[in-house]
């Protein structure tokens, strides 16, 4: 069987023949400028010594830094890494940020080790790639499995050797080299605020950008958001900020889910779920499937509990799955009824699927477009760090805006010229960039 990397590489090539691209400026391009692999001894708290597996796939800086997160799983290969890495490149040009595609892995179940093991891994791989990061050089970020602790541990292991190693660029500066950084909040106690260099907004980033984008969508296609009923798979961070900030822009908002099960309220017309009190029976009940929340009372009699499966065929107009890849497929293109659908995860629509639905009429915004917001929310960390400034949320919040609608006029644009899907669309407008 072919891997992702080789299927990713055929799949951009496709487009590019389809569009008259160069051959040999593609086949160069889809190749990383370097993948460095790398072996973390850990010692383990049993007094056990483990070595791991990393990689840091820099695939492409022709408009900047590289940029792209770092994951830990046991399923991590050198060659998911790669085409991670490629589509970083594709989903930074789409949006036009100046920055290149990267992204790192290290092959481990972060849930079987102790927070200290954690600590001592991720400083380890710091140490590792220490001398091919850097503000101006490559940004890591988290992604499946790390989070701002873990981006903590890591600028503070960066910043530890830069000063072992007599580097004189200010803090501002080194703190530049990761984004997804705790936005720290201060105790009132406290005497002099410690200076934070995460970004406030960075968390809503993803899901906020993506509604940007539906309401552009919208807009284009002459529709009112009262008008329109959407289904969220996922209520992570993405889909349930997704659905918080769809539900505040007027969008009825009927269905959601998480992995335990789906919920809607459908006796015979679909009503809008109060998202508010949704997230408070998730927190309160631990998932949403059952959950039904109406004048502040959560009750897991009236909901319509129904499965991830039954809430990805309901007949609303917006389909927005946003957890895992690949689950609009073969099996269910045919009973999929929403005349439109948001990517928000990474390639939840398979290739077959977006090929049918898209001739059916379904217009099918691509992830590297639709979850853009997320990189954009980084890069916005990255200028507030190089800059020294510290953005307020509704300041991040704009600018993310101002960037999303740009890339959404682009590619609309893009497609409309090329006649041709979004996703083509994408490819296309991101290649033109980059060779
Ligand atoms: P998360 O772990 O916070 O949330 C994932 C959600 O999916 C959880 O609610 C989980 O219960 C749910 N889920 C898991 N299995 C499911 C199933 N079988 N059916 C329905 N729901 C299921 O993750 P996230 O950060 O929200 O990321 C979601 C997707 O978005 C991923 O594909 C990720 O790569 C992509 N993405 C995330 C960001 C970001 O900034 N977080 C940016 C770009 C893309």
């Amino acid at each position: 069987m072919a891997d992702i990397f080789s299927e990713t590489k055929k799949s951009v090539q496709a487009i590019a023949k389809k569009f008259n691209l160069d051959k040999d400026e593609v086949r160069e391009f889809l190749e990383p400028n370097r993948i460095v692999e790398v072996n973390i001894p850990v010692k383990l708290e049993t007094g056990q010594r483990e070595i791991f597996k990393g990689f840091r796939s820099q695939h492409n800086n022709k408009l900047g830094p590289y940029k792209g997160g770092i994951r830990f799983h046991q399923n991590v290969t050198r060659e998911e890494v790669m085409a991670l890495s490629l589509w970083m490149s594709l989903k930074c040009a789409v949006a036009d940020l100046p920055y290149g595609g990267a992204k790192g892995g290290i092959i481990v179940n972060p849930k079987i080790l102790t927070e200290k093991e954690l600590e001592n891994l991720s400083r380890g791989y710091v140490r590792a790639i220490y001398d091919i990061i850097g503000a101006d050089k490559d940004v890591p970020a988290p992604d499946v499995n790390t989070n701002p602790k873990i981006m903590e541990w890591m600028v503070d292991e960066y910043i530890k050797i830069a000063r072992k190693r007599k580097s004189n660029l200010p803090e501002n500066i080194l703190h530049a080299t990761f984004t997804g950084k705790p936005d720290k909040k201060h105790e009132p106690s406290e005497k002099r605020e410690p200076k934070s260099f995460g970004l406030a907004g960075r968390t809503e980033a993803t899901g906020f950008g993506g509604v940007v984008i539906l309401k552009e969508l919208i807009n284009k296609l002459g529709l009112k958001p009262e008008n329109q009923t959407v289904a969220v798979q996922g209520f992570g961070n993405v889909g349930n900020y997704f659905a918080q900030f769809a539900a505040k822009s007027g969008f009825k908002v009927v269905a959601v889910s998480d992995s335990k099960g789906a919920i809607t309220e459908k006796n015979h017309k679909f009503k809008p779920l109060d998202i508010s009190l949704v997230l408070k029976c998730k927190a309160e009940k631990g998932i949403v499937a059952g959950c039904y929340c109406i004048g502040g009372v959560c009750d897991l009699a009236k909901g319509k509990p129904i499965s991830n499966e039954d809430l990805l065929e309901l007949p609303v107009d917006i389909l927005v799955p946003a957890a895992l890849e690949n689950v609009i497929n073969k099996q269910n293109m045919k009973k999929i009824k929403a005349k439109i659908i948001i990517e928000m995860a990474n390639g939840p629509v398979s290739y077959e699927a977006y090929e049918y639905l898209t001739k059916k009429g379904v217009i099918i915004i691509p992830d590297i477009l639709a979850n853009a917001g997320g990189v954009t929310g980084s890069y916005i960390e990255w200028k507030q760090n190089i800059e020294d400034k510290k953005y307020k949320k509704e300041e991040t919040l704009k600018m993310i805006e101002g960037i999303m609608e740009l890339a959404f006029d682009n590619i609309w644009n893009e497609s409309v010229s090329l006649g041709t899907h979004l996703k083509e669309a994408s490819y296309v407008h991101a290649l033109k960039k980059l060779l």
